[in-house]
């Protein structure tokens, strides 16, 4: 089972590599951004209670995340594995998804953290703002906190593979097919 932890600021270019990654590997993507923007459009309370941190820019709370995600991995048991997008995005998630993978029998087989610098992020979340009627990408100050919780929460999940000996970087800047052929050979290793 490949199970990969796909990492990077907002705007690196998660989205756009999970889907064409899926269909390569035939995995199952867990972008926890998209079932909790999911929930938001349907109007559920989890969705509800996403959306005040959302739409500020700010983390979910752990315990909504890591319930939510356990939940879907239960229900996608039988798949050849996951593409975890936007999760764990803290070290408290990271450790509840290694224990409820364990519990399951699974693990990961590495993390992928693309790199872009921070002028490009926030050109590339501007522009996708003008399409994607996300209020977190059409606003400045959303868009530096989004950036600043990365750093400050999320950034320590890359060393918390790195301990574990299953971190790799790629440089996330170039067209989107170099970038899927770098992180391609990193995969076929796994
Ligand atoms: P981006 O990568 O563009 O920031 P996502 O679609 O991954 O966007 O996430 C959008 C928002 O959803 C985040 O800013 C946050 O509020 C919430 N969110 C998504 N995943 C998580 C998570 N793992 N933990 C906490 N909050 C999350």
């Amino acid at each position: 089972m490949l199970n990969i932890v796909l990492f990077g600021p907002p705007g690196a270019g998660k989205g756009t590599q999970s889907e064409k990654l899926i269909e390569k590997y035939n995995l199952t993507h867990l972008s926890t951004g998209d079932l909790f923007r999911k929930h938001l459009g349907e109007g559920t309370s989890l969705g509800k209670l996403a959306k005040q941190y959302m739409n500020e820019g700010k983390l979910v709370p752990d315990e909504v995340v890591i319930g939510m995600v356990e939940e879907k991995i239960k229900e996608t048991s039988n798949s050849e594995g996951f593409i975890f997008d936007g999760f764990p995005r803290t070290v408290a998630q990271a450790e509840a998804l290694d224990e409820m993978l364990s519990a399951l029998g699974m693990e990961i087989s590495g993390m992928i953290a693309l790199d872009v610098p921070e002028e490009i992020l926030k050109e590339r979340i501007r522009e996708r703002g003008k399409t994607s009627g996300r209020v977190d990408d059409q606003d400045e100050g959303k868009i530096a906190t989004r950036i600043k919780v990365y750093l400050d929460e999320t950034l320590p999940v890359a060393s918390y593979y790195e301990n574990q000996g299953k971190l790799t970087k790629i440089h996330g800047v170039g067209t989107i097919e170099d970038i899927f052929g770098d992180i391609s050979n990193v995969i076929d290793q796994y």
